[in-house]
């Protein structure tokens, strides 16, 4: 079993893709399907020992859509490319024949109904006959060329008993044509008392006319709701100077090989990842993370593709070429992201699946109800005439489409949103899941401080020197990842301090280090690991230092404590805003750290964190996010990604802080490219933002139907007289889907 996704061509509406589905599902070997009408994609679980492309496409093919496979760059295969192109370019065509005629003949008919109505209105100056004529001709036009895609969705209702979208307005359409054409050539061949009173061609032309229409628009707004995937696509170098032989050359970056040597000028793009081991310079980087200030790059340090080189200019080896770039796999997984489904999709799906055959069944039982109950009030011609124009309306405005749109545009939109300001959200659940969290989770360092401590005291209690002291210390730390030992290491170099031999080293998750020197055998640690092993130490001289923030190293031998060093982190700038931020949209923020207590009070009182639980071990803060859900908490969780990852997993949301950019960009449900917690602050908000857009979108597109169903089918008629002409039935479902699209379209334009 292997998952698959392609994408499908000759989608047309959101009951397409539970068409598709469905079919997909009843071929053996397939194990999943699920179909997204947004990004129109198709991500199929099957056997390919067994089953194949060729199989499925032989399935879904004679019903009118095609699946095609993606290349790993993520767009789609040239063919499907152009096809796209094609169909949109004839949607245009169509459009652009059919809207005048439409609007001109909805302009006539507003007149014909204004001179029955009004007194001042002067009457219809086209004799019936002629306007009907013409009609004949326009609609047969407007049905068979431009309604192609209506007329193909009756012939499969009849073949092959799916029905969708289009077969509701191919049914509704062409029953209006008919009915129009057999009253107007009837009388041309026998005599008969029906007089064609009145045909409904114009219903044909206006509502293709507008349905055309508002097809057109949609395809022209999903278009932009997509284009941050293109946006990071154009970031991307088409060629790269490389340095083969002793020669500069320019080759195409699909050709640059890992190890080699790329010479950036100022202001080029660089075209992959590396390190650079020449030369120095700024690099803009707000392309990936979204901070507009470039970013200083020297030796040793790493840069990515689509950054923008500013003054400097530099030599530097890849190491990561073509779909394993960093911005490879962003594109692949925004793509992913948008083409993901929000749970609250699952509901609609169920809804649109048989919304339609419902619609059918109400548009029939309407036309049955006029002709038998209307009859006895009306006579049997204008109980006919109002049961065809209900069946009409019913058919063309409840077409489920901007129900369709809804979830997946507003998904779209959102998740490129977030990607243009360094969030990068792993799939839909995810962005869904955000906007309930009640309760952030931080780690402290490199969260809330700058991950970056200094060596800022040293407590001697030994006969050493400082020096010596330090000395000590730093060869210990030199074996350790941790950001304190970095501080005490990055001090000896800078000081000048030796460092000596470390044969035996053990690292102690969450308290410290231990490891021998010269036969000596050395801790480094909290003051957990000091009690542990029974050393007794001066807990009155720490509090006085860890009260004002500063973390305790102590360094001790099997029998004493030698001394203290104190290392301090500084708070980063943005934290105590961020979570200010954070509190007025009603979030508890607790920060779990495996730092002293006081220390981590200290800290959390600076930038008005809540809640402390400090002295965590790493396997321990897994557990302390679990008991913040069973006291029905929705929990996020924002840490390094790295030590975190259990709890970053157990959390309802994982949040990876990105600092640098060789994050794990897979290992947690939400990145923050850049590392800077006011972008949580700015994630949660764009997750409320998109929910807020989803929920009006599914109201909109409700409401459509839910007022405009009973209208259409007549109910009000007996009250108010009122009668749903199936040319506004045609306005309101064009207005449905433009209204849905735009609407996510505004996400875009919001702040965040
Ligand atoms: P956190 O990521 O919250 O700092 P850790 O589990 O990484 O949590 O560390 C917990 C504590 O253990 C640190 O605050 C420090 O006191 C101690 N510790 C861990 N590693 C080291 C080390 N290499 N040197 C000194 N102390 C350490
Ligand atoms: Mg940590």
């Amino acid at each position: 079993m292997s998952t698959h996704t392609y994408k499908i061509t000759g989608m047309h509406c959101a009951s397409c893709a539970s068409v598709i589905t469905k079919k997909l599902s009843a071929v053996p070997h397939v194990r999943s399907v699920s179909v997204n009408y947004g990004t129109e994609k198709a991500k199929i679980d099957f056997d390919d020992t067994h089953t194949s492309l060729d199989t499925l496409n032989g399935v879904v093919g004679t019903l009118g859509y095609t699946l095609s496979a993606i290349d790993h760059s993520g767009a789609a295969e040239p063919e499907s490319v152009t096809k796209k192109i094609d169909e949109h370019a004839e949607l245009k065509n169509k459009t652009n024949f059919i809207l005048p005629i439409a609007l001109l003949v909805f302009i006539l008919m507003m007149w014909d109904i204004g001179a029955q109505i009004f007194t001042g209105v002067p009457n219809f100056p086209i004799p019936m006959t002629l306007f009907n004529t013409i009609g004949m001709v326009l609609a047969t036009i407007a049905l068979f060329w431009v309604g192609q895609p209506y007329m193909r969705g009756i012939f499969r209702f009849a073949r092959y008993g799916v029905a969708n979208m289009d077969t509701l307005i191919g049914i509704g359409t062409f029953s209006a044509y008919l009915y129009s054409m057999s009253i107007t050539l009837i009388p041309l061949f026998w005599s008969s008392r029906m007089v064609p009173e009145y045909t409904y061609f114009d219903v044909t032309i206006v509502v293709i006319g507008f349905i055309t229409l508002g097809k057109y628009l949609e395809a022209v707004s999903k278009k932009k709701t997509g284009d941050a995937i293109e946006k990071l696509l154009n970031l991307q170098a088409k060629n790269a100077l490389v340095v083969r032989e002793g020669v500069e050359i320019e080759i195409p970056v699909n050709q640059v090989q890992r190890g080699d040597m790329i010479v950036v000028k100022p202001g080029a793009k660089i075209p992959v990842d590396g390190v650079i081991v020449e030369g120095s310079s700024f690099v803009d980087e707000s392309m990936v993370t979204g901070e507009p200030m470039p970013v200083q790059k020297k030796i040793d340090d790493t840069v990515v593709s689509g950054t923008i080189n500013t003054t400097g200019s530099f030599v530097f080896r890849a190491t990561k070429v073509g779909s394993e770039t960093f911005l490879a796999q962003i594109v692949t997984m925004i793509e992913e992201a948008q083409g993901s489904k929000a749970p609250i999709q699952a509901l609609v799906d169920k809804i649109s699946s048989v919304f339609v055959p419902t619609v059918l069944v109400i548009a029939g039982i309407t036309f049955v109800t006029w002709l038998s109950v209307g009859s006895i009030y009306l006579g049997f011609s204008q109980a006919f005439s109002f049961g065809l124009v209900s069946f009409v309306g019913i058919l063309v405005i409840a077409c489920p489409c901007a129900l369709g749109l809804a979830t997946p545009t507003a998904i779209i939109v959102g998740v490129g949103k977030g990607a243009g300001a360094g969030i990068l959200v792993k799939d839909a659940a995810t962005l869904e899941k955000l906007h309930m969290v009640d309760t952030v989770v931080v780690d402290k360092t490199g969260t809330i401080t700058q991950g970056k401590p200094t060596l800022v005291k040293v407590l001697n209690f030994s006969r050493m020197s400082d020096v010596e002291l330090i000395s000590i210390t730093a060869s210990l730390e030199k074996k350790s990842e941790h950001p304190i030992a970095h501080a005490i290491v990055r001090y000896a170099e800078e000081e000048n301090i030796s460092i000596s031999e470390v044969s035996v080293f053990e690292s102690v998750q969450g308290k410290g280090i231990r490891g021998r020197i010269n036969g000596t055998e050395y801790l480094v640690g909290n003051r957990i690991l000091m009690s542990e092993h029974g050393l007794a130490f001066d807990h009155v001289a720490i509090d006085e230092y860890t009260a004002q923030g500063k973390t305790p190293v102590i360094l001790a031998t099997a029998d004493q404590v030698l001394g203290i060093i104190m290392v301090a982190d500084e708070v980063k700038p943005e934290s105590k805003q961020a979570i200010a931020d954070l509190h007025a949209l009603g979030i508890t923020v607790v920060m779990l750290t495996g730092d002293d207590e006081k220390t981590a009070r200290y800290v959390a009182s600076l930038v008005g964190i809540d809640d402390v639980i400090a002295q965590v071990l790493p396997q321990d803060k897994r557990e302390k996010v679990h008991t913040l859900q069973k006291n029905g908490k929705v929990v996020a969780m924002a840490g390094d990604g790295v030590n975190d990852a259990p709890a970053l997993a157990q959390a309802d949301v994982g949040i990876a802080m990105g600092t640098g950019t060789d994050v794990a960009i897979e290992s947690a449900g939400i990145t923050l490219l850049g590392g800077d917690i006011s972008k949580l602050v700015k994630a949660i908000r764009l997750s409320n933002m998109t929910m807020r857009g989803i929920r009006q979108n599914l109201f909109w597109a409700f409401i459509y139907n839910i007022v405009g169903i009973p209208l259409a089918a007549g109910v009000f008629y007996p009250l108010f007289g009122w009668v749903l002409n199936p040319v506004f039935a045609g306005f309101a479902m064009a207005l449905s889907s433009v209204s849905v699209v735009s609407n996510s379209l505004r996400i875009k334009a919001k702040k965040l």
